[in-house]
């Protein structure tokens, strides 16, 4: 469905839960945040009707899981196979911690989830578990080798730009990549939930170190089917690839075909704005699919021509990221 400035939304987020067994300095305090009650959260039959009312009305063909953690709800399997049968999704994905994947994976994969994207900030023990706040990278490691065995492809790291990545992590992360056909995309820090964290490497410095770490400048690759905003590059010797994704120094809000449902049930037209939908009640209240359809179509059509973030905005934002799914 287009928006009101003729960009195409195929694209929903759903979070399925608040709940994350990490703290990540830069996403949640560490007494971590105000939970929602269990009644609050979506039931996995209501994201499935909502998955399956915005696609059939509104065109909605790809579906990321997110949260908080996904693994962490209970029987997580059941919503990726619930919303795999609907048969209209083309693309469904997931984005973890990857702490609780390994044991995981195959539940997953036969359920039908298609992919998953893992966040890993640095590969270096120690600054993992201090951006964490607890999180063992050998797990997540182990959470990674198994979703590639499984096929769960590709497989991408997400790389948030914090004081945890240094060069000593993009020269791991090159020989990763070299090893792994991984896409691991860095991605800039956004003020939403901020706690006061030191500010990491720049972009242009990441590539600066890639580029000297690579000993040949990146190479820019077309677009990737599946890349969303990331902006892609190669290095010699590399089977995976870099992606950068820029929403500060470089919105890319033209491009948005994405929209958010939030565990408690609101849709967000835009991640860095505090508007919502309601659509819970809706769904509790005995609506019609046409009904809701309408709601998601509404969340659509408000959709802003763009965010006004800036790396020093401060942040006002009633939701944290992890309340919200990234
Ligand atoms: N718990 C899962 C995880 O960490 O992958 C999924 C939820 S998390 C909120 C989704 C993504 O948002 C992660 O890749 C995380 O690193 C990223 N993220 C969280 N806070 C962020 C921030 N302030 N700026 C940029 N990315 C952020
Ligand atoms: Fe949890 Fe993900 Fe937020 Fe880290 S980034 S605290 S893993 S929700």
């Amino acid at each position: 469905m287009l928006d009101s400035y003729m960009r195409e939304v195929n694209y929903l987020r759903v979070s399925v839960t608040d709940r994350c067994n990490f703290r990540c300095a830069y996403c949640m305090p560490p007494e971590g945040v105000q939970q929602l009650e269990h009644a609050d959260i979506l039931t996995y039959e209501e994201i499935v009707r909502v998955v399956g009312i915005a696609s059939r009305y509104c065109g909605i063909n790809k579906v990321r899981l997110t949260g908080g953690e996904p693994l962490v709800r209970a029987g997580i399997n059941d919503l990726v196979r619930g919303i795999k049968q609907l048969g209209t999704i083309t693309d469904l994905a997931m984005t973890t911690n990857g702490s609780l994947l390994a044991n995981q994976v195959e539940g997953l994969r036969q359920a039908g989830l298609d992919r998953v994207n893992i966040s890993i900030d640095t590969l270096d023990e120690d600054r993992y578990r201090d951006i964490t706040r607890g999180g063992d990278l050998q797990k997540t490691l182990h959470g990674l080798q198994q979703a590639l065995q499984a096929g769960l492809e590709p497989v991408k790291v997400n790389v948030v730009l914090t004081k945890a990545l240094t060069e000593q992590d993009l020269q791991q992360f090159y020989e990763l990549a070299c090893k792994l056909p991984l896409f691991i995309r860095f991605i800039e820090f956004m003020p939403v939930g901020y706690h006061g964290i030191d500010e990491g490497l720049s972009v242009s410095q990441v590539k600066q170190y890639l580029t000297a770490i690579g000993g040949s400048d990146l190479q820019p690759l077309d677009d990737i089917k599946g890349s969303g905003p990331a902006r892609n590059y190669k290095l010699k010797g590399m089977q995976g690839v870099f992606g950068f994704i820029t929403p500060i120094s470089e919105r890319f809000c033209q491009l948005c075909n994405r929209m958010r449902l939030t565990a408690d049930g609101r849709l967000k037209p835009c991640l860095l704005s505090d508007d919502e939908i309601d659509i819970k009640t809706a769904l509790r209240c005995g609506a019609s699919d046409e009904r809701i359809a309408g709601l998601v179509m509404e969340a659509v059509k408000q959709k802003p021509v763009g965010h006004t973030l800036t790396s020093s905005c401060q942040d006002t934002f009633h939701r944290r990221m992890c309340q919200i799914g990234g």
